[in-house]
């Protein structure tokens, strides 16, 4: 069975990440939605809250599970037998980023593969930050989160 890990912040989900997943789902037997618990990055929402998230964006795949996980991504992939970490890649701005993080977790382990998806362009220039910032001065992310993203992000905004 061919196992896939979509590893990250979340924070939150968006329309590019929900297009990622459903490619990734087309080419996995089970693919594993998992949010990074790294409070470095000072999140937004808590890990629970961005797990709820994404488990209501993929009440329709029946091959697509949600969970979080602390520590390096390829210990957490061993541990799940994984054969793929999925990555999604926006525009060239994301491409040196993201190789150099492959290469690094293919030198720690080299039993899994990291493979690079690309959205629609519709969703190219879609960042978590970017809906935090619009949302923060009132503007409409309609077109870039699920309704219940809004709203709860509506209801962090209005603390
Ligand atoms: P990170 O894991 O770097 O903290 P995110 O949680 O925002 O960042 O993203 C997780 C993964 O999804 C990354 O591979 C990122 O490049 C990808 N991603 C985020 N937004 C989009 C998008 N709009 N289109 C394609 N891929 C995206």
């Amino acid at each position: 069975m061919k196992i896939g890990i979509y590893p990250g912040s979340f924070d939150p989900i968006t329309y590019g990440h929900i297009d990622i997943i459903e490619r990734a789902a087309k080419i996995t037997d089970k693919l594993i939605v998992s949010v990074l618990n790294n409070s470095a990055k000072n999140p937004l929402f808590s890990v629970n809250e961005r797990v709820e998230m994404i488990k209501k964006a993929v009440e329709g795949f029946d091959n697509v599970e949600v969970e979080s996980f602390e520590g390096l991504t390829v210990d957490y992939c061993k541990a799940k037998k994984a054969s793929f970490m999925i990555r999604g890649l926006r525009a060239v701005t994301d491409f040196e980023y993201e190789l150099q993080l492959a290469q690094t977790n293919r030198a720690l382990y080299d039993k899994v593969d990291t493979v690079f998806l690309l959205t629609n362009l519709n969703y190219a220039y879609l960042s978590s930050s970017a809906v935090k910032q619009v949302i923060k001065y009132g503007g409409d992310v309609s077109k870039f989160v699920p309704q219940y993203v809004e709203a709860k992000l509506k209801e962090k905004y209005s603390k």
